[in-house]
C-alpha cells in the first residue's frame, strides 16, 4: 500500500509540459489546460522591478518582470546583484502551483548598457555605417552573453526603425534611413538569439541555449516616419510607403526567429499602433506566421486615446483585441488585471484571444528552456566587458567613422589625416574629447545618459589619442580655449571634439538640430587659427555647413560608445577610414525630411558619401 501510494504521488507529479522531452505543442496545451483565467492575465502582465517582489510576483502570477531605462539594483551593480536580484523574483514566479517562470527583459540597445562595467557598443547610427552584418553578429552574440551574465534572458533590441528625420530623438538608435541596410543589419537578431537550423520553421520563436537572449524587433511599424520626426506622434503616409519603406526590416527578422515584436508609440494615419489589428494581427501575425509574442511598449496601451473619450478600459481592450500579447504595464497591475478580467466576463475581450495570448508567451518560455533551467548562475559574469568584447566594440568603432572631409580644396596635396604621431605640440579641445557619457549617449546607465567620466568603465577618446602619440610629443588639452592661447601656442595642429548632449527619445526631439554650444565657439577659437581636424559626436546628422571653411578635416564619429578611444585608430591612420554614410547629411533643417531618391535631393554629404585613406602603420 505504501509503494502504491508513493507511485500515485510520483504520477500525480508527472506532467506533460514539465517534460522536455515532449513536443513543445503538446507541452503548451497540457499546461494551458492546467491554467485558471487569473494564472492566464498574470502571464500577460509586464512590471516593473520596483514594484515587483516574489510575493507580488506570486499572488498575481506574474509572467515578466522589466527593468526601464536606468533602472538598476544599485549604481555600480555586479553581475552577482543582478543575478541574484532576477533569481528572487524568479522565486516568487516558481513558489505558483504550475511554477510558471517568469521572464525578466531589459533595454540592451548597444550592448548592456544599463549595466555598469558592460561593453557599450556604438549606437545604431554608427552600426549602420559599417554596412557589416557579420559584424552584427559578432556584436549580437557579445551582448547576449553580457546580458546572460546577469541572469537576464530577454532583450528589448534591435530598434529596427527606418528613421527618416533626423529630427527624431531616436534617430540615433536606427541604422539608416535606407530599408535596404536595416534589413541587412537584422542579423544582430541571429547573433543575439543563435541561429536557427535549416529546417527551422519560419516565424516560429528560436533562443539557442543558455549563452542565448531572446530578441524583440521594436517598434511595429513605422516609428521612424513620424511627421517631422516627433516621438511617438503620427505616421502619415500610404499603405504602399509603409511596406517599402518600413516593412522590410520585419520580414527579416521574423525569417531569422525573433522571438518578440514590440509595439510602436506611434501612429499609423492616425490610428495608434497598439490598437492597429489590421497590421498586428492581420498582417504580422497571420501573413508573415510571427509565431512568437508581440510585446506593448511601456504604458503603451494608456497612449491610446481615440475614439475621444475613451478611457482604461477601452485602452485595454483595443490594445489586446488588436493582438498584444504581452502588456508592459508596467505599475499599474493592479488595475491592468482587473480591466482584462472585466473584459472577458463580458466576451469583450473573448477567451480564444487570451488564450492565443499565453500561448505564444508559454512558447517562447518552452523554447529557450526556461523551465528547465529557470534560476540563473554566475558562470558568465566574467564575460561583463571582458577583452575580447572590449576589442569588437573597438572594431565597430574603427569601421563606423565617416570621414567628411580632409583637405582645404580640391586642390590641396596635403590632406590633414592620417595625423603624425610624432607632433612637437599638440591642442586637443572641444567639450566631448574627454567625456565618456558624451561619447555613449542616451541609454547608457541612465535612461537619459548622463555626462562624466565615471559612470562606468571605458576609454575615452582623449586617452586613446594620447595613446597613439610618440612620448615626446607634448599635448595640451583645454575644453574651449580661446584664441589668443591657440594663436600663442606653437601647435603643429589640432584635433577638436564636439557633438550633442545626451538624450533619449523625445527628449531629443530638435527641430533645429544644431551644432549645440559651445562648440561653435571652440571650432572657431581653434580652427580659424592653426590646422584642425573636428571630430562630431552626435546620434545625427547637425547643420554643420556654416563651420566647414574652417575645418581642415571632419570626421562623424556618431555615439561610440565606451571604446570610443578607437576613433583614434582612424585619425593616426593604423586603420584607413573606409565608412560611407547611412544617412544623408542635410545643409539645413528646411529641407527635412530629405531621404535618397528625393525629387528634392540636395544634401551636403549623400547617403554613400564618405573619403577613403590608407593606413601608414
Ligand atoms: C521605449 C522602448 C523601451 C521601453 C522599455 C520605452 O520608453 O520606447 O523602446 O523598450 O521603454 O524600457
Amino acid at each position: 500500500l505504501v509503494l502504491l501510494s508513493c507511485l500515485s504521488i510520483g504520477q500525480a507529479e508527472y506532467s506533460k509540459y514539465k517534460d522536455a522531452q515532449q513536443p513543445l505543442n503538446v507541452r503548451i496545451r497540457d499546461l494551458m489546460d492546467k491554467m485558471s483565467l487569473a494564472e492566464k492575465i498574470g502571464q500577460m502582465t509586464q512590471i516593473e522591478r520596483l514594484v515587483a517582489s516574489p510575493d507580488v510576483m506570486e499572488q498575481y502570477y506574474i509572467g515578466s518582470v522589466l527593468s526601464g531605462g536606468g533602472s538598476t539594483p544599485g549604481p555600480q551593480a555586479s553581475p552577482v546583484d543582478w543575478v541574484n536580484m532576477v533569481n528572487e523574483f524568479q522565486k516568487g514566479a516558481l513558489s505558483t502551483p504550475l511554477g510558471i517562470p517568469m521572464i525578466y527583459g531589459i533595454d540592451a540597445v548597444h550592448g548592456h548598457n544599463n549595466v555598469y562595467n558592460a561593453t557599450i557598443f556604438p549606437h545604431n547610427v554608427g552600426l549602420g555605417v559599417t554596412r557589416d552584418p557579420e559584424l552584427l553578429k559578432k556584436i549580437g552574440a557579445a551582448t547576449a552573453l553580457e546580458i546572460r551574465a546577469t541572469g537576464i534572458p530577454y532583450a528589448f533590441a534591435p530598434c529596427i526603425a527606418v528613421c527618416r528625420d533626423p529630427r527624431w530623438g531616436r534617430c540615433y538608435e536606427s541604422y539608416s534611413e535606407d530599408p535596404t541596410i536595416v534589413q541587412a543589419l537584422t542579423e544582430i537578431i541571429t547573433g543575439l538569439q543563435g541561429e536557427p537550423p535549416l529546417n527551422y520553421s519560419k516565424g516560429v520563436p528560436y533562443v539557442g541555449g543558455k549563452e542565448k537572449v531572446i530578441a524583440c524587433a521594436k517598434h511595429f511599424v513605422g516609428d521612424g516616419g513620424t511627421q517631422n520626426g516627433v516621438d511617438e506622434d503620427n505616421t502619415i503616409i500610404s499603405a504602399q510607403e509603409l511596406f517599402r519603406i518600413h516593412m522590410p526590416p520585419y520580414y527579416n527578422s521574423i525569417v531569422k526567429g525573433v522571438s518578440t515584436v514590440m509595439a510602436s508609440y506611434s501612429s499609423w494615419n492616425g490610428k495608434k499602433m497598439h490598437a492597429n489589428r489590421q497590421l498586428i494581427t492581420g498582417f504580422l501575425k497571420n501573413k508573415l506566421k510571427f509565431k512568437g509574442f508581440v510585446i506593448s511598449d511601456w504604458e503603451g496601451i494608456d497612449r491610446i486615446t481615440s475614439p475621444p473619450g475613451s478611457n482604461y478600459t477601452y485602452s485595454v481592450e483595443a490594445s489586446i483585441n488588436a493582438g498584444v500579447d504581452m502588456i508592459m504595464v508596467p505599475n499599474n497591475y493592479k488595475e491592468f488585471i482587473g480591466k482584462v478580467t472585466y473584459l472577458v466576463s463580458t466576451n469583450t475581450i473573448p477567451m480564444s484571444r487570451i488564450d492565443d495570448a499565453v500561448k505564444r508567451i508559454l512558447r517562447v518560455k518552452f523554447v529557450m528552456g526556461l523551465f528547465e533551467n529557470p534560476i540563473a548562475d554566475t558562470s558568465l559574469a566574467s564575460k561583463l566587458g571582458c577583452r575580447e568584447h572590449r576589442d569588437l566594440a573597438r572594431e565597430a568603432v574603427r569601421k563606423s567613422l565617416v570621414l567628411l572631409k580632409n583637405s582645404n580644396s580640391t586642390s590641396d596635396k596635403n590632406p590633414m589625416l592620417p595625423l603624425s604621431k610624432k607632433a612637437f605640440k599638440i591642442l586637443i579641445a572641444g567639450t566631448h574629447a574627454d567625456n565618456l557619457g558624451y561619447q555613449c549617449g542616451g541609454w547608457t546607465i541612465e535612461w537619459q545618459g548622463e555626462s562624466g567620466n565615471t559612470l562606468t568603465s571605458g576609454t575615452t577618446i582623449l586617452s586613446g589619442i594620447k595613446s597613439k602619440l610618440d612620448p615626446s610629443t607634448e599635448v595640451v588639452f583645454s575644453e574651449n580655449p580661446d584664441p589668443e592661447f591657440v594663436k600663442s601656442g606653437s601647435f603643429s595642429y589640432a584635433i577638436v571634439v564636439v557633438g550633442e548632449f545626451p538624450y533619449t527619445e523625445m527628449m531629443g526631439d530638435n527641430m533645429d538640430l544644431p551644432l549645440p554650444d559651445p562648440s561653435p565657439t571652440t571650432i572657431n577659437n581653434v580652427c580659424s587659427n592653426i590646422d584642425c581636424a573636428v571630430v562630431l559626436i552626435t546620434g545625427r546628422p547637425v547643420v554643420i555647413e556654416p563651420y566647414l571653411d574652417q575645418m581642415k578635416a571632419l570626421v562623424a564619429g556618431w555615439l561610440p560608445g565606451s571604446e570610443g578611444g578607437g576613433i583614434a585608430d582612424g585619425l593616426f591612420g593604423e586603420y584607413g577610414f573606409s565608412g560611407k554614410l547611412a544617412r544623408t547629411w542635410f545643409r539645413n533643417v528646411d529641407q527635412l525630411p530629405m531621404n535618397i531618391g528625393d525629387s528634392h535631393y540636395d544634401p551636403l554629404f549623400p547617403l554613400g558619401f564618405g573619403l577613403t585613406t590608407t593606413t601608414t602603420s
